[in-house]
């Protein structure tokens, strides 16, 4: 097997870190998502009407400080990179942001490496 190019190893790491943002963004908004939906779906049965909630959803709204609600900047929200930028802390409140954001991130990119290393580039 030969082995991958440089730039290979970078790109399927950013890949990775890509995936792994994807993976938070899904780790904490689905089970919201599901807690939203049972209540709705509670509500119909008990035939108490619908009461308005904001859209919420994987994309909306757009990523913010799960403590103060300020949107991130997507300077700040690059993976792995924001994080550490903002040494795990909101641009506006200054609170801290969970370390788990740029653990799973780079657990992923690691994960993808791993699969690079073992499969090549043409599997
Ligand atoms: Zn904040």
């Amino acid at each position: 097997m030969h082995h991958p190019p440089l730039i290979a190893w970078l790109i399927i790491f950013l890949i990775g870190l890509c995936l792994g943002s994807f993976l938070n963004v899904v780790i904490t908004r689905l089970p919201v998502m599901l807690m939203r939906r049972w209540r709705h779906e509670a509500r119909a049965a008990l035939e108490l009407g619908d009461e308005h909630a904001p859209r919420f959803n994987l994309a909306t709204p757009g990523s913010m400080c799960p403590r103060c609600e300020t949107p991130i900047a997507w300077h700040d929200n690059l993976p792995l990179i924001g994080w550490i930028k903002r040494r795990g802390h909101c641009a506006a409140c200054q609170k801290t942001i969970s370390i788990q954001y740029p653990l799973v991130e780079m657990a992923a990119g690691l994960l993808a490496l791993v699969v690079l290393a073992l499969h090549g580039l043409y599997p």
